[in-house]
């Protein structure tokens, strides 16, 4: 009798921890995505009038202080291509790279830097994309993607889309397969994605 009381105690005792166990993960769980954005968007700094008037600038460099939330949001990026078999992370300059490389990382991917033209040392792709006034190009080591390769482009903000999509025809010529692209901001208003359309587009925050 005493065992079998016993017992059931223990019963209890191990079915509550559980419980509470399961119910703090599953608070954790729910709660991680969208407390993580909140730190997110009221980490990333306004910047007016920079680096033209009329420009509000994301200043993302305040979430690469904490490092916590650094952390979290690089997970976060990489996530919906865990799966893609990812063998390229293509970043952007500059603030492309402060993701693009923890990114490569976390995927297990090679690391592809794309910069503005004279930058780049050994021989390079380039393309050429308009701009509001004039044009600007891009350059990619001609061997740092190959026809094998699956590729994830990176940049910190999708703006009017122009830079991605210079991007993505530089990956387009290499024969490789574009899986998408993952940004830390979208400017919904700007309507970038409309530029990518046929490509898979995740942002983690969206600014209307
Ligand atoms: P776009 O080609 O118009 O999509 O512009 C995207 C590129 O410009 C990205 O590499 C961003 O780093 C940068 N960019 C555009 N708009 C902003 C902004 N408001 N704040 C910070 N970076 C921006």
């Amino acid at each position: 009798m005493k065992v079998w009381k016993r017992n059931c105690a223990a019963v209890r005792r191990t079915r509550a921890w559980t419980m509470s166990r399961d119910f703090k993960f599953q608070l954790n769980s729910r709660s991680r995505g969208p407390l993580i954005l909140d730190d997110l968007k009221r980490a990333i700094r306004d910047v007016k009038d920079f680096p033209k008037p009329g420009i509000v600038f994301k200043d993302v460099t305040p979430v690469l202080l904490d490092m916590k939330l650094f952390a979290e949001t690089v997970k976060l990026m990489a996530a919906p291509y865990r799966e893609a078999g990812i063998t390229r992370v293509v970043s952007i300059e500059s603030r492309g790279f402060l993701f693009g490389v923890p990114i490569a990382l976390e995927l297990g991917a090679g690391l592809v830097p794309i910069r503005k033209p004279g930058k780049l040392p050994a021989a390079t792709q380039r393309v050429e994309y308009a701009l509001e006034y004039g044009t600007d190009a891009l350059e990619m080591h001609h061997d740092a993607v190959g026809p094998d390769d699956r590729v994830l482009i990176v940049d910190d903000v999708l703006a009017t889309g122009g830079t991605a999509n210079a991007a993505a025809q530089l990956i387009g010529g290499t024969g490789a397969a574009l899986s998408g692209f993952s940004f830390l901001i979208e400017l919904d208003f700007l309507k970038g994605r409309q530029r990518l359309q046929g490509r898979r587009v995740e942002a983690l925050l969206h600014y209307a």
